[in-house]
């Protein structure tokens, strides 16, 4: 079962020719999430060759532009493609409005329906679950009401040794629950017990995606450190009191809280533009967290299944 984050843009509010807006695209056990949708997220997954069509949901964290004006154009393109498929749609209000005011005003109304959900600025906790994974929304620092999104995997059956089962053919019913831990009694008496025959489930896998804000770590130390974090580093030290002042966080920052709550690595992103060489930003937060790197357009991650 996969486990994948694409990167589609990771600018801050300014994109540049090789660092589009806030997007990113998540794939779970075969089903895909976008994670905010800046302008021209369409045109970037389109270039990355993502299954645009079988997203199933999008989360969108808060209504700054550069995290949702890419939703009338995708959302058009969709429409267009003959999309007859729900689309679960997690947003602040303000974007929930905007998009009703697109709507109104060019008489484009989508034929596949929108499952929308507003996302209250004081919610906190489980926004939803599906078969492969829970999704949590955390309360961020920002001028806007803004969430943060921790994604964790469900913890999955046994794994059956494939040996044993080629040479025993047991039935579909003692295979279910070998898988849930459970010894099954055949009709000639014989038992089989599940640890004999099935190895223990895959580790389960996380990712955390928090921006924009000032650092969270209570907010998110109540979860489980997650495998990936990806944070906002909006700015370096130097320009720490405009981090302050605009509700963002600096690469040391960033690195402090991923230290604090343990993450496995950091990923760092929602650069801004005047920073055009970005090493000295990754130097700032390695000296603090030494699992960090730099997202940009198109990096990808895949998270391994191992046990
Ligand atoms: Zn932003
Ligand atoms: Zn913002």
């Amino acid at each position: 079962m996969n486990f994948e984050i694409t990167i589609l843009g990771c600018s801050s509010a300014i994109p540049t020719a090789k660092r589009w807006l806030s997007s990113q695209w998540l794939t779970v056990h075969h089903r895909h999430y976008l994670l905010d949708c800046g302008e021209g997220t369409q045109i970037r997954i389109r270039q990355e060759k993502l299954p645009m069509q079988r997203l199933q949901c999008l989360l969108i964290s808060h209504a700054h532009a550069d995290h949702f004006l890419g939703l009338p154009g995708l959302l058009s393109t969709m429409d267009l493609l003959d999309r007859r498929q729900p689309l679960r749609l997690f947003a602040p209000k303000a974007v929930l409005d905007f998009l009703d005011y697109y709507i109104s005003i060019t008489g484009n109304v989508f034929r596949f329906e929108l499952q929308l959900q507003v996302l209250e600025p004081d919610f906190e906790g489980l926004l939803f679950e599906d078969k492969g994974l829970q999704c949590y929304a955390v309360p961020l620092t920002h001028p806007v009401p803004c969430h943060g999104f921790l994604f964790y995997e469900k913890v999955g059956g046994r794994k059956l040794k494939k040996d044993w089962v080629e040479a025993n053919h047991p039935g579909v019913q003692a295979l279910k629950q070998l898988k849930q831990g459970k010894d099954v009694c055949l009709e000639n008496g014989t038992v089989i017990l599940s640890d004999e025959v099935t190895d223990p489930p895959a580790q389960v896998r996380s990712y955390g995606y928090l921006t924009d804000t000032r650092p969270r770590l209570d907010s998110v130390n109540k979860y489980d450190a997650v495998d990936i974090l990806y944070h906002e580093a909006t700015f370096m030290e130097m320009h720490k009191t405009r981090a302050k002042k605009t509700g963002h966080s600096t690469a040391k920052e960033a690195a402090e809280l991923a230290r604090q709550w343990g993450v496995g690595s950091l990923l760092l992103g929602h650069f801004s533009v005047r920073y055009r060489d970005l090493a000295p930003v990754l130097e700032e937060a390695r000296s603090i967290f030494a699992d960090c790197r730099l997202a940009e357009n198109g990096y990808r991650i895949i998270l391994p299944q191992t046990t």
